[in-house]
């Protein structure tokens, strides 16, 4: 019988959806009462099943009913189930679930990016040590909620006191140059890392201050609140260590976690030196994928037919049935 690709109605889920049917796979939505009319509307999801919780699908209930699903996890999934509910439960996942730890886990994240050789703008220990301008970013908020900028010490203290709860956050050297946020996809049945496109969130209020004056903008505190994405393409010289980049990444998982495979991002900045820094890693399908349900400018390039994120995850998952392999992809 063949699995039903199903994951939770938010993020990529229509692109995820919509890229396995064209691959011929029955699907499946978890979703709440608000969100029925949109899977109505889009007819990418066979299946529209109905949650108060989002817990609740790691209960018994649906045992027997999730037995034949296959869950593609996103970055929403993984923020309303956990990594560690993820790590523990008995949902097939497409992917290794360990890498949703060294995503999630900051310290995890920035040892992988390391023994990548991939740079990270420098963390200062305390608010004494700022030298420069610094991001501050709270890890317990989602999605840049609650980032703000400092130029020293003294502008800490002053933003931190309208702090009500002052979670656990980082201070990181700003890096100054352009978001690049390149789209892979790591072929555990082929050996082979694929480049799908590239995306520049878009963030508010801090892409919007440009809009304004400077005698305004000044006095408006950059705040990185993701919104939505925008396309870019970079210049194709880059393209060789874009491509390294994302193979030091799976050499180093390999080495930690026992692979990465599937769709997975490096949220870059690339300054006037060319030198990219890493702000984070998404080990797992990023919704600039959205994009691109079409295929990209990069997926046209390789592919005669248009080839989304969603689809070719779902084409992995055909090959892996069809070569008796599923399983290695479901970790
Ligand atoms: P993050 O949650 O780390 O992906 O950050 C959200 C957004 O804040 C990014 O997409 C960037 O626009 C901005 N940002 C985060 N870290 C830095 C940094 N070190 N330097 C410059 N901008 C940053």
């Amino acid at each position: 019988m063949m699995p039903v690709i199903a994951t939770i109605g938010s993020h990529s889920s229509l692109q995820i959806l919509k890229g396995a049917k064209e691959e011929g796979f029955k699907t499946a939505v978890i979703t709440k009462k608000p969100m029925v009319k949109i899977y109505d509307s889009f007819k990418v999801a066979d299946e529209i099943l109905i949650v108060d919780n989002y817990s609740d699908m790691l209960g018994e209930k649906f045992n027997d009913k999730f037995s034949n699903f296959i869950f593609i996890p996103h970055g929403s999934f993984v923020e309303y189930i956990g990594y560690k509910n993820m790590l523990k439960s008995n949902l097939k996942f497409f992917g290794n679930r360990k890498s949703l730890e060294w995503e999630s886990d900051r310290r995890k994240m920035f040892k992988w990016l390391d023994d990548s050789k991939i740079k990270v703008p420098k963390i200062f220990d305390g608010p004494d040590e700022i030298d420069r301008p610094c991001i501050i970013k709270f890890y317990g908020a989602k999605g840049g909620k609650g980032y703000f900028f400092v130029s020293d010490e003294k502008e800490f203290y002053e933003k931190m006191k309208n702090i009500k709860e002052a979670d656990d956050y980082i201070i990181q050297e700003y890096v100054v140059g352009t978001r690049f946020y390149p789209h892979y996809f790591y072929s555990k049945l082929d050996h082979e890392l694929e480049f799908f496109g590239i995306d520049i969130r878009y963030e508010s209020n801090a892409d919007s201050i440009g809009r304004i004056p400077p005698k305004f903008s000044d006095k408006i505190n950059p705040t990185y609140v993701v919104v939505g994405n925008t396309p870019v393409v970079i210049r194709e010289s880059l393209l060789p260590r874009v491509f390294e980049m994302g193979e030091n990444l799976v050499n180093a998982s390999k080495k930690f976690f026992g692979g990465l495979w599937g769709p997975f991002c490096i949220e870059t900045i690339l300054t006037e030196d060319m030198e990219f820094y890493a702000i984070e890693v998404s080990a797992r399908i990023v919704a600039g994928t959205n994009l691109y349900i079409d295929g990209s400018q990069y997926t046209k390039i390789r592919y005669d037919e248009p080839m989304s994120t969603g689809r070719r995850i779902a084409r992995e998952i055909k090959k892996g049935i069809e070569t008796g392999r599923l399983d290695e992809l479901l970790q």
